[in-house]
């Protein structure tokens, strides 16, 4: 373990900016929810008998799954107010939740619908779902679009996903919006609650058209606008530890790109077997007004190729995005906590985030600290503390736990954390920290797996 010692004198801090949108976006998703179920209830007199209760429970379900699906669009529509307030791995795993709950209410309204039809009209299920199916104005095509999310879902399930590159599962993905365009049409056209309710029906059209502009601006307009507007190209590619490289990049009117320390992109490299995929990198350094930088761990087919990179390689970046930055922090002392190549977004806070700033940096070995000399030099002019903590028996490390965090980092409780790292370090990181005092709202991690 190495140190280099501070106090940050000369470094200004300022109050974050505090943002109400990751506790508001929750409260106006339930409450949207909520408004469905009202119009439900608006428009039911009564519930009669068995059938009345199966029917009505499937127009409820049959509602939410709707205004799910419309929901889960937004959350991943990468509007930049609710990326960078509640963050991008948050918000996926909203969309997770969301997913799941989006498919099993549209199976619950699948099968109660049937049931309760069958039960009206005295006939069994099958040949009462051929009827729904094949005689309902739109039914063929939302029964395909209902398969179609079923299917969507399954493959995303874990242990399916899994199985397959994550290229596939994205693009798999896309099929969902096939699927909700095929079963739009049957909501309005045999929803009870819609058939006739002029302002039911235009409240409905205004919530997916909104939505579909919100994909359609911030997933390909924006991303298209900016990939021609800022003409990124590769202008090097160095090593800085075994298997890591850092690749930088030039191009125009990048001050307009907007990119705070502690943010990703994600990146296309218009090279051979490269351009087809975009994969999310942090920027590894604070954003120039004419030069980028990405520090790449190699891990896989994409990110191993980016040492391969030759200068001139165009490049499309979406972003920047995730909520990972200056905003969240709350207090004056701040603690960056690194593993591996998680150093990425706390190199580039660590130059720039206010306040007494200290960070641990964890690797396997002396020769895998990548970047290590300008964060010395940075250090030394911040005057901030640095400890590398090294996995190698014989550098006698610290681990993550409390008494091992707080021997190195006095005042523990006091600091927000900004974490980043593997999976099996940060969850005992997260552990060590709450045991040590650190309340959960100051500990802010970034996860490199969505
Ligand atoms: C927000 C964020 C920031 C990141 N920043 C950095 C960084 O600064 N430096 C760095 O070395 N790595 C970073 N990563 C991880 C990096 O994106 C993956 O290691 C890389 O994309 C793996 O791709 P591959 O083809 O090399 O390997 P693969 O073997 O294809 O993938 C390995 C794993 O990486 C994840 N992954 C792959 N492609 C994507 C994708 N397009 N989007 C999200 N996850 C994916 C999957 O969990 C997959 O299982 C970041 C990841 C995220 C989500």
């Amino acid at each position: 373990m190495f140190t280099t010692t501070r106090s940050s004198r000369g470094m200004r801090h300022r109050r974050p900016r505090h943002s109400a949108v990751p506790f508001l976006a929750p409260l106006l998703i339930w409450a949207g929810a909520a408004g469905v179920l009202a119009l439900w209830w608006s428009d039911t007199t009564a519930v009669v008998g068995p059938a009345g209760w199966l029917t009505g429970a499937g127009r409820i379900t049959g509602l939410l799954a709707g205004y799910a699906c419309a929901v889960l669009l937004a959350l991943m529509a990468r509007v930049p107010l609710l990326d960078h307030t509640i963050g991008t791995d948050r918000l996926a795993r909203w969309h997770a939740f969301g997913g799941r709950c989006a498919i099993s209410l549209a199976l619950a309204h699948t099968l109660l619908v049937i049931w309760g039809y069958s039960l009206t009209s005295h006939t069994n299920v099958v040949s009462q779902t051929s009827t729904l199916v094949l005689h309902y104005p739109d039914l063929l095509k939302g029964t395909a679009g209902f398969l179609l999310f079923l299917a969507t879902g399954v493959l995303s399930a874990r242990a399916a996903r899994r199985r397959m590159s994550y290229e596939t599962w994205h693009y798999l993905h896309f099929a969902t919006y096939l699927a909700v365009f095929l079963t739009f049409g049957h909501q309005l056209s045999n929803g009870a609650d819609f058939v006739g309710n002029r302002s039911a029906q235009i409240a409905w059209y205004t919530l997916f058209l909104g939505v579909a502009a919100l994909v359609a601006w911030y997933r390909f307009a924006v991303p298209l606008r900016r990939g021609l507007r800022h003409r990124l190209r590769v202008t090097a590619v160095h090593p800085e530890a075994p298997g890591v490289v850092s690749v930088h990049l030039t191009g125009e009117h990048l001050d307009e790109l907007g990119g705070e320390p502690g943010q990703f992109l994600r990146w296309r490299f218009m090279s051979r077997g490269l351009w087809w995929t975009a994969n999310p990198y942090s920027l590894s350094a604070p954003a120039h007004p004419s030069h980028l930088r990405i520090t790449v761990k190699s891990a896989g087919g994409h990110s191993a190729a980016l040492g391969r990179l030759t200068p001139g390689t165009r490049v499309w970046a979406e972003g920047p995005y995730g909520g990972f930055t200056a905003n969240r922090r709350s207090a004056f002392k701040i603690l960056l906590l690194a593993g591996g190549v998680g150093i990425t977004p706390l190199r580039a806070l660590f130059e720039t985030l206010p306040g007494q700033v200290t960070l641990v940096y964890r690797a396997r070995r002396t020769e895998d600290l990548a970047l290590r000399a300008e964060i010395d030099a940075i250090a030394a002019c911040r005057r901030a503390t640095v400890h590398y903590v090294l996995d190698e028996p014989a550098a006698g490390s610290a681990h993550f736990t409390p008494q091992g965090l707080a021997a190195l980092v006095p005042d523990l409780a006091a600091h927000d954390v900004y974490l980043c790292g593997p999976p099996g370090m940060t969850q005992s990181a997260i552990q060590a920290l709450r045991d040590a005092g650190v309340p959960a709202r100051r500990i802010h991690h970034e996860s490199f797996a969505f």
